[in-house]
């Protein structure tokens, strides 16, 4: 028994040895061919179930919204430049002065913005010049100034002056000068007696990424043009009126003036119908505004 019993492992490794050449045998051609195809299959098949988990990669970012940009997967919003050509906001600030009656009276103004020129020959007019050498303004704005060197006239009603005097020649047409980036046609919002005969028109301004209201005064006219009613649209170059001196009489000139809306009024030509141009000029309703700061320039590389 023993030597059968010692050779036991012999045996044992024997079978093993057979089975695991019989394992090890290359498989008939035609398993291998289909082992192959199985094994094709399943690549092919992982290869699905990996497009279908994996999202698919959009070439356009349409996920990201107007005004930004994708930044490996992470909406940014795009760099802006300022727009230099859109208009500078310009502050009101608060100013005094005595008026004739020896009151002390404040009020609200917007000076001129330091980027625009001081020299009132380095704007367009609505009408020629009209005094030696191409010189347009007689008085101008002084509403920033201190109460001592604000215009006082023995024959003046009023300290101070906020517009712009430019004589001319009675009758002289005055032709609509859009504002500087005015958006659409200038509207008539006044005709009557204010400075003398004068017409009033309202112009909306793109001004630092916001629409704002002015008005524009021509004062002192000879008359309106004809046919100018509340709510006539004036387009550029269509004539306002004509050159006078109603309410001035020592001189033949334009008052020309500006003031900025504080807010848009839906009612603001029944308002005018009511209670006249005084309701425009209220300090309540708009502020004085040097008109340097919307005229347009006549060249602006100068
Ligand atoms: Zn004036």
């Amino acid at each position: 028994m023993l030597p059968l019993l010692r050779h036991l492992p012999t045996t044992t490794g024997l079978l093993l040895g057979a089975a695991l050449l019989f394992a090890k045998r290359p498989p008939h051609p035609r398993g291998q061919a289909l082992l192959a195809q199985a094994a094709a299959e399943q690549e092919a098949a992982e290869q699905e179930a990996r497009a279908r988990l994996a999202p698919i990669p959009t070439p356009t970012l349409l996920h990201c919204a107007a005004g930004e940009f994708d930044d490996d997967g992470t909406c940014l919003p795009m760099p802006t430049e300022p727009d230099l050509d859109e208009g500078t906001d310009a502050p009101a600030f608060q100013n005094g002065h005595h008026e004739k009656s020896g009151k002390w009276s404040l009020y609200e103004q917007i000076p001129r913005l330091p980027e625009r020129p001081a020299d009132y020959d380095a704007y367009v007019y609505p009408i020629p010049a009209g005094m030696p050498n191409g010189h347009y303004v007689v008085s101008g704005y002084d509403l920033h100034l201190d109460d001592a060197h604000q215009r006082r006239g023995r024959n003046l009603s009023h300290v101070g002056h906020g517009g712009l005097d430019i004589p001319q020649v009675k009758g002289m047409p005055i032709k609509m000068v859009p504002m500087e980036h005015q958006e659409g046609d200038a509207i008539v919002v006044f005709t009557g007696k204010y400075f003398g005969t004068t017409v009033i028109t309202l112009h909306t301004v793109r001004e630092a990424g916001m629409l704002r209201e002015y008005l524009l005064f021509f004062g002192h006219l000879d008359g309106p043009a004809p046919g100018l009613k509340l709510g006539t649209p004036i387009p550029e170059g269509g004539i306002v009126g004509f050159v006078g001196d109603t309410g001035s009489p020592e001189l033949v000139h334009l008052h020309y003036e500006v003031r900025r809306m504080r807010a848009h009024h839906d009612d603001l030509l029944d308002s005018v119908r009511k209670i006249g141009a005084g309701y425009l000029a209220d300090d309540a309703i708009s502020i004085i505004c040097d008109p340097r700061n919307v005229i347009p320039l006549r060249n602006k590389d100068r």
